[in-house]
């Protein structure tokens, strides 16, 4: 599986489906950069829209690799690997839960059982230890100053950046809980991308 995080929803038709020329992704499985297009599949997911959460699909394009004969498919950045829910709507989801500190108000405003936002909340305490070793490491989380789950929660939405430094540090899609898996994962980083998270700042 290959997860680029230069890639949005937006543009994956324009700058994968619609691509012809050489791919420059590493196979995950052996590095090397040979790749024919092998087909594809249709992948469901949820997003909000205008505050209503819709479900949208997406062709994925998948690559076979000539050297190793593995194929992975190319996901955009906003896709949890087999998740249904893209992960800036469950963040804000959560936001909005924790903003409002009522799960009636919240499953009425998403039309969501309560159970499900538990459920995402659930996801996001498994990764506690890892976010605040990234906090830490990107002075985000110091002596002085701690942000609250409510300020991780906005922080991790509204910067990709921090969301491809924790697939960095910890070579794993944050959000996915799935524990079995022997997918072989790669990334492909924004052009942007460096350790430096210090225009980052709390609101
Ligand atoms: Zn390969």
């Amino acid at each position: 599986m290959i997860i680029d995080y230069s890639l949005s929803f937006k543009d994956y038709e324009e700058k994968i489906l619609n691509f012809y020329g050489e791919w420059s992704y590493p196979c995950p499985s052996c590095q090397a950069k040979c790749w024919n297009r092998h087909g594809g599949y249709t992948r469901h997911f949820i997003v909000l829209c205008n505050g209503n959460l819709i479900d949208e699909q997406l062709s994925i394009l998948r690559l076979l690799c000539r050297s190793c004969k593995h194929t992975h498919a190319i996901l955009p950045s906003e896709c949890i690997p087999w998740g249904l829910y893209s992960i800036c709507t469950l963040l804000e989801i959560l936001e909005t839960f924790l903003e409002i500190q009522s799960i009636t108000k919240t499953s009425a405003q998403y039309n969501l059982s309560w159970q499900c936002i538990y459920w995402f909340l659930q996801k996001l305490s498994v990764y506690s230890s890892s976010l605040e070793l990234l906090f830490r490491e990107q002075s985000l989380w110091t002596p002085a100053k701690r942000p609250s789950l409510i300020e991780t929660i906005s922080l991790l939405r509204r910067n990709l950046f921090l969301r491809e430094s924790f697939f960095h540090s910890f070579r794993k899609y944050l959000l996915l809980t799935r524990k079995r898996t022997s997918a072989y994962f790669y990334y492909m980083g924004t052009d942007k991308f460096t350790f430096c998270c210090s225009h980052i700042a709390f609101e």
